[in-house]
């Protein structure tokens, strides 16, 4: 929680990327707190919900200040949990013109978020079953816009 009593996503990570959400170009943060606890999580150290830093509204218009003219789309990794805090940070995304993204281990999620996204990608990760480009994967992403499943773009 903050000075101000509000509390924020926290996040450990943060990069431009362009083979997460298909044919964006995207600013991801990897959340810190999640608790679906998948076997071979490669972000364990993600897992502490006190970790990494305070994601603020305004941290995340500084970045996409910076960025202003590269970006297209801003990706979190997680924070679900925290419904009120990532909204906040959704609607500032879509307000700057950006679209939004979201990668949880869960299989759904509510609606309120659902309704500020335009990707989303689901389900935990399980060893055996292989991630997004692997054809035997349990997860799911797709293009909530169009409803279309975009799995096929990330195969190898
Ligand atoms: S949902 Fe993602 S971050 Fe959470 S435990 Fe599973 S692989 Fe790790």
């Amino acid at each position: 929680m903050s000075e101000h009593g509000q509390n924020y996503l926290r996040y450990c990570s943060e990069a431009v990327v362009w083979q997460e959400v298909p044919g964006e170009t995207t600013l991801a943060f990897t959340i810190t707190g999640c608790q679906v606890g998948c076997k071979g999580c490669h972000s364990v150290d993600s897992w502490p919900a006190g970790s990494g830093v305070e994601l603020t509204p305004s941290y995340l218009q500084q970045r996409l200040e910076q960025y202003r003219g590269l970006l297209t789309c801003v990706l979190f990794m997680g924070g679900e949990w925290q419904p009120q805090a990532l909204l906040q940070l959704l609607e500032f995304a879509r307000s700057a013109g950006l679209k939004t993204c979201l990668y949880t281990g869960l299989e759904t999620i509510p609606l309120a978020i659902r309704q500020r996204l335009d990707y989303l990608k689901t389900g935990p990760w399980i060893a055996a079953r292989g991630g997004l480009s692997s054809e035997t994967t349990n997860q799911r992403f797709v293009d909530l816009r169009s409803g279309e499943l975009l799995n096929v773009r990330f195969l190898n």
